[in-house]
């Protein structure tokens, strides 16, 4: 009995030891000169900053680079390819826009350039000679039979109108009042500034936030959707046909009137341009889990590939830390994995995403169209800026950030708080290799700073790492000489430790 228990405990420690070793073996493949080298690569001013619009195309350029050493080190496509598309549209601003209005008559009585489109409906939207509806400020909207028609609803409420001289968009109150008619399937909805905001400083400003050629990523379906548009008070004056009358009906009806005024007069508009649809993508890859149960459960490591791309006066922003480091760093954890030759339990997911600095198109886009379930995600790990290491002077700019660049030992760790024992598993490894996580950074802000958002917002516990902001943050001064690859290499190796107890845990629930 008891040699039997000596040989097991013997059993047991060699296994220990020896897992210990592939472990250390593995750590092995993650290596400074590697890192160089494709950082070098991928932050030289040949892929002009890896972005949307450039002469080059960077992003396709770093795509396919990333696909081919995926390949090269032996992981499994997520898909067909290593490629997740991602429908990015790209809309150029309209100059074609107009609003009309023409009365019983068909005589034109008003016309102006000026309107917003305020949400993402069909890329053209246009009205013809359409009657409309008067709803005041959209109290009654449950009373009144709006179907199919197009409805004049008032900024503000009656209550704003009334009492006070701030003509500011209140997004809540807005967003509610267009949840509340939209869902009702006007044929569209037009919203009125405040006829006291002479100046039309709101209706300024929402043109200057929307009428802007941008890039977006293509929504499933959305066409449905009645459009919102924008216009000021001129507008519906001229519907009910004489200056001034709009403010006095507001008056009326902040008073509790309930009349609905006849307007014999008709709108017809058109705003919006046809989209340009770039094809964009994610790169994925994966090791399969060795346990046929588990495997079913993935570990997901992410970084995003993008970055800013040339300025107006040609000028390379080549992103080295942002976000090339991330980039280079799972490069070398998928290697380190790879080389194993008992692969962990569950499967490890290697996400490079696209256009986080559009505003995390590829990790959004991810998250709502997984490759690998999200209630399978056990946890999902983010590299965004992993390379630098405080020096001195030139980070005086970000002094009174909570996020100032570390010290060589020091690693911003966020975690949310989906599964607690996650950040635990995290403090361990960083004790292990020397690290001191910081996990003073306020939830609440940084949560949403990066692709670990459209994680964390699908109840995934979510790790987040990054060695904070620096004086070349956003500037063509983020170049490849300024990395600390040592540094690089640790964060590789704690993503390498923490992932390897995650992938082969017994259990885990949250
Ligand atoms: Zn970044």
């Amino acid at each position: 009995m008891l040699i039997r228990k000596t040989v097991l405990i013997y059993f047991c420690l060699l296994f220990l030891l020896f897992s210990a070793s592939a472990q250390t073996e593995a750590l092995s493949k993650i290596d400074i000169p590697d890192l160089q080298e494709y950082l070098t690569y991928l932050a030289s001013d040949e892929l002009q900053g890896r972005c949307l619009g450039t002469e080059v195309d960077g992003l396709e350029i770093t795509a396919n680079y990333l696909a081919d050493y995926s390949k090269e080190i032996g992981l499994k496509p997520a898909a067909d390819s290593y490629f997740q598309p991602v429908p990015i549209l790209h809309t150029l601003k309209s100059t074609d826009d107009f609003i009309e209005i023409k009365n019983k008559k068909g005589k034109l009585v008003y016309r102006s350039e000026e309107l917003v489109k305020l949400n993402q409906t069909t890329s053209v939207f246009s009205l013809s000679r359409e009657p409309v509806l008067f709803v005041g400020f959209g109290d009654n909207i449950e009373l009144i039979d709006i179907k199919n028609k197009v409805v004049v609803v008032a900024q503000g409420s009656a209550d704003s109108f009334t009492n006070t001289e701030n003509f500011g968009w209140n997004r809540q109150l807005e967003n509610r009042k267009m949840n509340a008619i939209t869902a009702k399937s006007p044929k569209a909805l037009l919203l009125i500034t405040n006829p006291k905001d002479r100046e039309n400083k709101t209706f300024k400003q929402l043109q200057g936030w929307l009428n802007r050629s941008g890039y977006s990523v293509r929504g499933d379906d959305n066409s449905s959707q009645p459009a919102v548009i924008v216009a000021t008070a001129k507008v519906a004056d001229a519907l009910l046909g004489k200056k001034g009358q709009y403010e006095k009906y507001l008056k009326d009806v902040s008073a509790g009137s309930e009349a609905i005024p006849e307007v014999s007069e008709t709108l017809s508009l058109k705003t919006g341009s046809e989209p340009e649809l770039l094809d964009e993508k994610n790169v994925i890859a994966y090791i399969e889990g060795s346990d046929p149960v588990l495997k079913n459960e993935y570990i997901v490591f992410m970084a995003h590939y993008d970055h800013l791309g040339v300025g107006k006066d040609g000028d390379v922003y080549n992103g080295a830390d942002d976000n090339g480091s991330g980039t280079v760093a799972i490069m070398e954890v998928a290697e380190a994995f790879a080389s194993l030759d008992e692969k962990p339990k569950r499967s490890i997911v290697f996400l490079w995403v696209t256009c986080e600095e559009k505003g995390h198109f590829g990790s959004s886009y991810y998250c709502d169209h997984p490759i690998f379930p999200l209630d399978k995600t056990v946890a999902s790990i983010n590299l965004d800026m992993v390379g630098r290491v405080y020096d001195g002077p030139r980070d005086d700019v970000w002094k009174d950030s909570p996020k100032k660049v570390k010290d060589f030992d020091g690693l911003y760790t966020l975690s949310n708080d989906v599964w607690p024992e996650l950040a635990e598993i995290n403090e361990k490894y960083c004790a292990e290799l020397g690290l001191e996580p910081d996990t003073s950074l306020p939830k609440a802000r940084f949560l949403r700073a990066s692709d670990h958002y459209h994680f964390h917002k699908n109840g995934v516990p979510i790790l987040n790492y990054a060695t904070g902001y620096h004086a070349d943050y956003h500037k063509v001064g983020d170049e490849v000489e300024k990395i600390n690859f040592e540094k690089i290499k640790r964060v590789a190796d704690l993503c390498f430790l923490v992932g390897f107890d995650l992938a082969n845990k017994e259990d885990i629930e949250f």
